[in-house]
């Protein structure tokens, strides 16, 4: 017996662009029409950048340098984010995440960068013998409370040093300081007995107390007790060398009469049932990297997307273990989503991704890292580019109505001047065979070329509910929190969509990105999927 969907309990939608229903996001004709709007405005904000983009698309890129694409799609790829946090209306998210991770940079990565990186030059032919470590940690302290950072420092002791040292730095780095710059500063510091500095201007004020956090993390680089507090500072983080003779460092242990081979103990990762066992970098981690990346896209030269060739026959190289360097196979536009990841809008790097790899669930982080095999950095560690990625993702997924953010880029991205929406059904239909990674990649493609598809598959495919794939005259529910459709791996029920990344990965790799990428084609009107 067909199911007929009861709508009436759905969750409700109301797109915040006026003149569109949620429905509309699922018919072609609409998506031009919002593309439309979309076009409007960014004539309306950026009147030279819409004759940019309007010229881009024209021709699509043919005859531009490469350079000048990605240069244009950074400068687009905000006005994307901002237009669909506005369509959702989730502003508000996407605001909070800007300043998060902004607030990120202007202070850990500036501590890092401006303080922790330059402590060897700064400190060039000195050690801390002599040093009072008990008294610098109480003016480090006391430096803390007269500008409000301890109940942070309590929390999340890398942010607060990093605000202060980002603070303090900026402030030395102003050549017209006055008195009346660091008034409040002055008077919140004369009330620490332990902040004796003698100083005789604004500037060797600032000077003074910029030294102790320098000396506090000179020492925090060789005081035990203070390692102990900075071992997991990624401010504190340098690249180390690679190895490829040694990829997996390993130790060899004597186990029940046999030499084994064994790992670090902090790399294991025991296996629980099925549950996931690497639950991928937190934000931090994420934007060490973003800022480990120097965004080689302004030069041509970002190898992680387009493979590091050599410069007499453009072939491409091999590393010295004989692997070629590629860079990502899709050549997403790596590079250009770091810096639109660094500036903290994620829907804009997301849309970014998406340009080249509209399936990204299925990538990233634990499935693939071409890219990394072709970053820049050969001596020392790469840019981890898959948890970039899949950090991205996450984000938006994660939002209010993350799943549905994600799922409309695959269908319209102004960002993808070749195929910015997915075309109506043109009448011809398409066998795929194999709902692999190939085949649902290729569903996807014809898809937003007007093709019907039909995905078979030899594992049995469990089918999904009505209310979220939607029916031929209602959309699906629209799906407000994505852990409404997350589930636990050990709980989880294989739905056999996937081929090699539903059977063939282990419990390292979240597969609820799989159904990310099953329901997104399965609310498409013109794809059906059949399983053995
Ligand atoms: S990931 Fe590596 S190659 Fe790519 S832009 Fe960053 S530094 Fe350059």
């Amino acid at each position: 017996m067909t199911q007929k969907l009861n709508t009436s309990q759905f969750t409700q939608l109301t797109l915040g662009i006026p003149g569109f229903e949620y429905k509309d996001l699922y018919d072609a004709k609409r998506l031009a029409d919002l593309l439309e709007v979309f076009d409007q405005s960014v004539q309306q904000h950026d009147a030279d950048l819409f004759a940019e983009i309007s010229a881009y698309r024209a021709c699509a890129g043919e005859g531009m340098k490469p350079e000048d694409i990605s240069e244009l799609l950074v400068r687009m790829a905000p006005l994307v984010g901002t237009f669909v946090a506005r369509l959702f209306n989730v502003s508000d998210v996407r605001e909070q995440q800007i300043g998060t991770i902004r607030g990120e940079f202007d202070a850990v990565f500036v501590y890092r960068t401006e303080i922790v990186g330059k402590l060897a030059g700064r400190f060039k032919g000195q050690t801390i013998e002599g040093w009072d470590i008990a008294q610098l940690n109480a003016q480090l302290n006391a430096l803390l409370a007269a500008t409000g950072k301890q109940s942070l420092f309590a929390e999340d002791p890398e942010l607060a040093v990093g605000q202060l040292g980002a603070e303090l730095w900026r402030l030395s780095q102003q050549t017209d300081l006055s008195d009346t710059d660091v008034a409040v500063l002055k008077s919140q510091v004369s009330e620490q007995p332990a902040l004796n500095i003698a100083y005789d201007s604004a500037a060797s004020l600032i000077a003074g107390l910029l030294d102790v956090v320098c000396r506090w993390s000179f020492a925090a680089k060789q005081v035990p007790e203070l390692q102990a507090v900075v071992a997991k500072w990624l401010s504190f983080k340098v690249p180390e060398k690679t190895n490829l003779d040694n990829l997996v460092e390993h130790a060899s242990v004597a186990q029940n009469g046999y030499d084994v081979w064994a790992c670090d103990e902090h790399h294991h990762r025991r296996r629980d049932g099925f549950a996931l066992t690497d639950k991928r970098f937190n934000q931090r981690q994420t934007l060490y990297e973003v800022d480990h990346c120097i965004y080689c896209h302004d030069r041509d030269n970002d190898s992680c997307s387009k493979g590091i060739k050599n410069k007499k026959d453009a072939t491409f190289k091999t590393n010295h273990l004989g692997a070629l360097m590629t860079g990502c196979p899709l050549e997403e536009k790596i590079s250009e989503m770091h810096v639109v990841k660094r500036q903290g809008d994620n829907i804009g790097a997301l849309a970014m991704i998406i340009i080249d790899n509209p399936m990204c669930p299925g990538t990233g982080h634990r499935i693939c890292n071409d890219c990394m095999r072709g970053c820049i950095y050969q001596k020392t560690e790469s840019v981890n580019i898959p948890q970039i990625e899949t950090n991205v993702l996450t984000d938006v997924l994660f939002m209010p109505w993350g799943f549905e953010i994600y799922s409309l880029l695959t269908r319209w991205n102004p960002l993808n001047v070749k195929r910015s929406t997915a075309l109506p059904y043109n009448g011809k239909n398409v066998l795929v065979a194999g709902m692999g990674p190939a085949g649902y990649t290729l569903a996807h493609y014809l898809l937003n070329e007007g093709f019907g598809v039909v995905g078979i598959d030899a594992l049995k495919i469990e089918p999904l509910p009505l209310h979220l794939t939607g029916d031929r005259e209602n959309p699906p529910m629209p799906i407000m929190d994505f852990q409404s459709l997350y589930e636990d791996l050990d709980k989880r029920v294989m739905l056999g969509f996937g081929g090699v990344a539903e059977y063939g990965i282990t419990v390292r790799w979240d597969k609820n990105f799989l159904k990310v990428i099953y329901l997104t084609l399965l609310r498409r009107a013109a794809f059906k999927c059949y399983g053995g």
